[in-house]
C-alpha cells in the first residue's frame, strides 16, 4: 500500500520562467506574501499565463506565490485512479472523493477559510465578480480545486465546505482557465502588483460602472479624431466627459449594472 505523499512532495512553488527545469524545483514561502494553491491534474499548466507581464514581473520578485499541487500524487492502488464512472451511470468520468480528500488536506495550512477560502472552479458556481476578486485578494492566499471530465464527488465539496465559482454561463473542459482568470483578477489588486492604484479605481466595475473609452496617438487615424475634449487640457471637461461616457456605455450594454449602480447613488427616502 503506498503511503500518502510526505508534506514535502508534490509542491511545486513556481517562479516566472519558460524552463521546465525550473519547475522541480522548490522555492521557499515568501513570508507574508498572497498564494495560490493549485489542485489540479495538469500542473505543468502553471503559471501559464500568469508567469508572463504584470503577474509573471511580480510573480518573480516574490510579491505573490503560486504552488500547483498534482492532484494524482493522492491517489492510491495499484492503478492510482483519480477518477471513475458515475453512479448512477452516465458519461464521462467524477473526480473521486477520496483522492480529492487528501489533496484538500495536504494543502490546509490550517488557516480560517475567511483568510484562506476554498474554492471549486466549476460552471454550477457564483458567477465570478470583481467584489469577489476583491475579497480573495485581501485573503492571505486561496486554494483552488481545478475539475476535468464531469466533474468532482459531490461528498467532497460538503465535507470540506468547498465554495464553488463560475467564470461564466458557459463550459470549459477543465477548471485550469478558469483558475488562471481568477488569480490574475486577484493578484492585480494586491498591494504593489500593479504600480498604479488610480488605474485600479477607474476601472470597470469598481465604481459599479463600465469604463469610458480610452484613445492614444496617433491624433487622427483613418480619418478618425480623438475627441477634442480629451486634448483641450481641460481637466474637469474631462473627468465629466469620462463620467457621461461610463453612464451612456453602462445603460445601453448592461442595464442591469445601470440598475444596480441608481440604487446606490439615489437611495430611496
Ligand atoms: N459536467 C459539468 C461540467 C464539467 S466541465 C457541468 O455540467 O456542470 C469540467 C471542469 O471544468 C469542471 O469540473 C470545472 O472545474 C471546469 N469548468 C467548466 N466550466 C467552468 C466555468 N464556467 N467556470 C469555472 N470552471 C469551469
Amino acid at each position: 500500500m503506498p503511503t500518502p505523499p510526505a508534506k514535502s512532495h508534490g509542491r511545486l512553488s513556481i517562479k516566472a520562467t519558460q524552463k521546465p527545469r525550473e519547475l522541480l524545483q522548490s522555492t521557499p514561502d515568501i513570508a507574508g506574501a498572497w498564494k495560490a494553491k493549485v489542485l489540479t491534474l495538469y500542473p505543468e499548466m502553471f503559471p501559464g499565463v500568469l508567469g508572463h507581464s504584470l503577474t509573471g514581473r511580480a510573480l518573480q520578485e516574490g510579491r505573490w506565490g503560486l504552488e500547483p499541487i498534482d492532484i494524482r500524487l493522492f491517489a492510491r492502488g495499484k492503478h492510482r485512479n483519480v477518477d471513475d464512472t458515475p453512479a448512477g451511470g452516465g458519461a464521462g468520468m467524477v473526480l473521486r472523493a477520496d483522492v480529492l480528500g487528501r489533496a484538500i488536506d495536504f494543502a490546509d495550512n490550517g488557516q480560517r477559510r475567511d483568510d484562506w477560502p476554498l474554492v471549486y472552479l466549476s460552471p454550477r458556481g457564483k458567477p465570478f465578480t470583481q467584489q469577489m476578486a476583491q475579497r480573495f485578494s485581501k485573503a492571505r492566499g486561496i486554494t483552488l480545486l481545478c475539475g476535468r471530465f464531469e466533474g468532482v464527488d459531490e461528498r467532497v465539496l460538503e465535507a470540506r465546505q468547498v465554495e464553488e465559482v463560475s467564470l461564466g454561463d458557459f463550459v470549459l473542459t477543465g477548471g485550469e482557465i478558469a483558475a488562471q482568470a481568477l488569480i490574475d483578477a486577484a493578484v492585480r489588486l494586491l498591494p504593489d502588483v500593479l504600480g498604479n492604484a488610480e488605474s485600479i479605481e477607474a476601472e470597470s466595475f469598481s465604481s459599479g460602472l463600465l469604463e469610458h473609452p480610452h484613445y492614444t496617438r496617433p491624433a487622427e487615424w483613418e480619418g478618425r479624431s480623438i475627441p477634442g475634449v480629451l486634448t483641450s487640457g481641460h481637466h474637469a471637461k474631462v473627468a465629466a466627459w469620462r463620467q457621461e461616457q461610463s453612464e451612456a456605455l453602462t445603460k445601453s450594454r448592461r442595464p442591469d449594472l445601470w440598475a444596480a449602480y441608481q440604487q446606490r447613488i439615489k437611495p430611496k427616502k
